[in-house]
């Protein structure tokens, strides 16, 4: 049997062993971190040394992030219609960008019905002009934007919409999940009011993340209501053995992004110019994207087929987003961008990792190479035979 390889870093990571020990070491503190007490005092420790280490990473103030149950949680709670800025009135419309995570698109707690979509271009980037047509003559919005899209890496230009935003006087919400730990991330600078987080995606455990609230943020209203845990903005005892093991992930991240960001990418020219080699074409190729994603297509290539024959080769892909994918779906993403029908189905997504190796990206062309030898087409529609 050949070793797997795993090539979805951008749907989950692999659990650092910082982040397992810390996890594990606070699985034996007994207090409540709001407990005035010694145990309670011990818990309230790890929280805050947790917290210190996530605000370093996005280069916030630790007395702004809101621990949550994950970035799904965040990006709900930053969803609040009433959200404002000290000298602008409270928020009553949503502007959020067509390639986001589902968590944004449904609109939070404004609803569907209220989301106002803002176009990208044909790399997937927010297209500035749209969106600055959708904030003008009209009351302010709170708008959302993620910093780098999950499937096709492609970086969003976020200076420049919070910009627009700030002018009409709006909210800006920044999904940073896919960028996180790829790309440096500074809240002070991008200027932004909001952003969502995830510990999974750093290799730190799954279902803790944080919202990062801007200080002068003024109308969020908490989702979950009940003591007074995170300054009131998120009811319920902390998870602390998730907690610690995200700020055990923060930790190691703020040493080693840089370097693993230049592993991924010398690996991903590696990938593409091999992928390209045999056929596929890579989405978005020219725009500024991650250092670790490539989001991929051929003629005739169907990506749920796709992934089932990576699969079969030891080689773990995927099709688009991971929340998506299980379930045959058409990219919304590649939808946005106006990619052909063919494009929509046929996308599938490699993304690297800290721990993957020049060998893992060769077992992957090796597997690539004998797929599109399988392309057929058949009439008017094109299939994959046999892989
Ligand atoms: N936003 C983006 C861009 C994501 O990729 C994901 C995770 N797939 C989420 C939000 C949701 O994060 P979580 O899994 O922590 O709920």
């Amino acid at each position: 049997m050949k070793q797997r390889v795993y090539l979805d870093w951008n749907a989950t990571t692999p659990l650092r062993p910082e982040a397992r020990a810390a996890l594990v070491a606070a699985l034996d503190i007994c207090g409540n971190p709001s407990s005035v007490h010694g145990e309670g005092r011990r818990a309230h420790k790890v929280l805050q040394d947790a917290r210190a280490a996530v605000a370093a990473l996005v280069g916030a103030d630790p007395e702004t992030v809101v621990f949550t149950s994950g970035a799904t949680e965040s990006n709900a709670l930053a969803l609040s219609p009433g959200v404002h800025r000290p000298a602008s009135p409270p928020v009553k419309r949503l502007i959020v960008s067509a390639i986001e995570h589902p968590s944004v698109l449904t609109g939070g707690r404004f609803g569907r019905e209220f989301v106002e979509i803002a176009p990208v271009d044909r790399s997937g980037v927010i297209n500035l002009v749209e969106l600055a047509r959708l904030l003008a003559n009209k009351p302010p919005a709170l708008v959302s934007i993620m910093l780098a899209n999950n499937e096709t890496g492609a970086i969003q230009p976020i200076r420049e919409v919070a910009e627009l935003v700030r002018a009409h006087g709006g909210v800006l919400h920044v999904d940073a999940v896919a960028a996180f730990g790829k790309m440096n991330i500074n809240f002070k600078s991008l200027e932004c009011d909001l952003l969502s987080i995830s510990a999974h995606k750093i290799g730190g455990p799954k279902g803790v993340g944080a919202l990062i609230v801007g200080d002068d943020l003024r109308g969020l209203e908490p989702e979950l209501r009940g003591g007074g845990q995170e300054k009131g903005r998120r009811a319920g005892t902390e998870n602390l053995p998730g907690i610690a093991g995200f700020g055990a992930a923060a930790k190691a991240v703020m040493t080693t992004w840089e370097q693993h960001a230049r592993h991924c990418e010398i690996l991903r020219k590696r990938l593409e110019a091999g992928l390209k080699q045999a056929g596929a074409v890579i989405i978005a190729e020219n725009a500024s994207r991650l250092p670790n994603t490539t989001l991929f297509t051929a003629p005739g290539l169907h990506a749920e087929t796709a992934v089932i024959g990576f699969d079969l080769e030891g080689i773990a892909v995927s099709s688009g987003s991971a929340c998506s994918s299980g379930k045959v779906q058409p990219s919304h993403v590649l939808e946005a961008m106006q990619a052909g029908p063919e494009q929509v189905r046929g996308g599938v997504r490699i993304s690297l990792g800290w721990e993957t190796t020049e060998n893992d990206v060769d077992r992957a062309l090796e597997a690539w190479r004998k797929l599109a030898g399988t392309l057929v087409k058949k009439k008017d529609e094109t299939v994959l035979e046999r892989f």
